[in-house]
């Protein structure tokens, strides 16, 4: 692999495997194709709150982004805060609400899981995420890797892109093909955005590696305003896939209002997003 100083060739190396991947999700009329020709000029959305704060307010998120486009719903569980002071999430109760919102709407779930040993838990979530600051937790890489689940690896905020794949191919090596990555912005001398979104990892990561590669504006930013910007730009620069926090009542979220869109602001984006595709073709 270009750039990487591994001896070993890596499983997620086009060199190894030149086609692109395509990762399913869910199943029957409910599944989702993410990659290659699925996915190429058209980001799946996952959309949703940051946390998952009560059934009323899960499934009533679930229905707007349904109803504006989204492929798939997020709402995490359990929650990686950096303070211990800070909302840590509804755990097993939160999933229990996620999984009401799938059953009403259809939409697969995408929920953050911080240790191997809640895997039964999340046995009904379609999409395992790996938090950025687990995204070297080698343990719970290598346990997901014993899944046949799809996992998305969201990037830590001071990797490379070698730390970043060979995270990843510690999933594949213990045989889940499964695997997607996110660019959710790294940590850099600016202050003022949270992150900043590495466009450059989309085309890299892509060109490097055959995994679908998805950004993520809301953690990048850390701004709801810079939200769709930074959304299509990564489209255009050709994500496979978007993350984008909303929630119905922002300045009241528990956790990442600042980041969160609304309803009606991510509904515009998807319209945006739509017609950017149309740019991209002619
Ligand atoms: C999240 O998706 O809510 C999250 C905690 O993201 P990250 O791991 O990228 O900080
Ligand atoms: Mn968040």
């Amino acid at each position: 692999m270009e750039d990487l100083r591994y001896r070993e060739k890596l499983l997620c190396s086009r060199e190894l495997h030149p086609e692109d991947s395509i990762i399913e999700v869910g199943e029957g009329i409910g599944c989702v194709r993410i990659g290659g020709r699925y996915t190429a000029g058209v980001p799946a959305v996952i959309a949703g709150p940051c946390s998952v704060e009560s059934e009323s307010q899960i499934i009533e998120i679930a229905e707007a982004v349904k109803a504006a486009g989204a492929a798939m719903l997020r709402g995490g569980a359990y929650k990686p805060r950096t303070s211990p002071y800070d909302f840590q999430g509804l755990e097993a109760e939160g999933l229990r609400m996620l999984l009401k919102a799938k059953a009403e709407t259809g939409l697969p779930v995408v929920s953050e899981i911080v240790d191997a040993g809640n895997l039964d838990l999340f046995a009904d979530v379609d999409v395992l995420q790996v938090g950025a600051r687990n995204m070297q937790n080698y343990a719970l890489l290598k346990a997901l890797g014993r899944t046949d689940k799809p996992v998305l690896i969201k990037r830590g905020n001071a990797a490379t892109y070698q730390e970043f794949l060979t995270a990843a191919e510690y999933v594949l090596s213990e045989g889940n093909p499964n695997v997607m990555l996110c660019e959710r912005g790294i940590r850099t001398f600016e202050t003022y955005t949270r992150n900043t979104l590495d466009i450059s990892a989309i085309p890299v990561l892509k060109g490097i590696g055959h995994l679908p590669v998805l950004a993520d504006p809301s953690h990048a930013g850390g701004r709801r305003e810079l939200v769709s910007s930074l959304a299509l730009a990564a489209a255009a620069a050709g994500a496979d896939g978007l993350m984008i926090e909303v929630h119905n009542k922002p300045e009241e979220a528990l956790s990442d209002g600042r980041q969160s869109v609304t309803p009606a602001e991510f509904a515009k984006l998807m319209s945006r997003l739509r017609r950017l595709k149309m740019d991209i073709e002619e």
